[in-house]
């Protein structure tokens, strides 16, 4: 029996379910992506304070999909966007890092920490492991990201890749030059 707060979630679903009209299939969908080159990949972080889908104002009309993860970190991401390059080939990638993000304040000591008490026998790869903290503020993680992902042997060279920083005291967007 689920409790807490996703019961409420799943109660609305039902709602949801009742007026929902499916997309086109993925094959269909994938195909126009693909010679349309319109789409738009954004790699953010996966705090609940931000939006993508509002703050840069996606509807229908646009073609862009979400990888989201601790940070926004590209180390992380690389997986995805893979495959999303394989389904849907967009000629865009945005890597969209904030200001006030849990990875500069949580750093990989702090979270080593954490996962140490709950896992001591992984000790050796927890310690072996990096977890994406961001320790010389966005514009810097941000400029490693693009740089990752336009070094990257798996991400197409024709791929234009945009690191933009978003205030989350003032919604504003800054592009960050690389
Ligand atoms: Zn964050």
């Amino acid at each position: 029996m689920v409790t807490g707060p996703l019961a409420e979630m799943l109660a609305r679903n039902k709602a949801f379910a009742k007026t929902y009209t499916a997309p086109v299939g993925l094959k269909t969908m994938a195909s126009g992506m693909r010679s349309s080159r319109a789409g738009v990949v954004v790699l953010s972080c996966s705090d609940p304070r931000l939006n993508p889908y509002q703050i840069l104002g996606i509807d229908s009309t646009l073609k862009a999909t979400m990888v989201r993860n601790a940070g926004g970190r590209a180390f992380d991401a690389i997986r995805t966007l893979s495959v999303l390059q394989a389904i849907g080939n967009p000629a865009t990638i945005v890597v969209m890092h904030h200001t006030d993000c849990g990875l500069t304040h949580f750093h990989d000591s702090d979270i080593k920490k954490d996962l140490l008490e709950i896992a001591p026998s992984n000790a050796q790869e927890i310690n072996a492991s990096s977890f994406g903290e961001i320790t010389n503020g966005v514009d810097a993680s941000i400029r490693e990201d693009v740089s990752l992902l336009r070094a990257s042997p798996m991400i197409r060279s024709d791929t234009q890749i945009v690191g933009l920083k978003y205030d989350i005291d003032t919604g504003a967007l800054t592009e960050i030059s690389v």
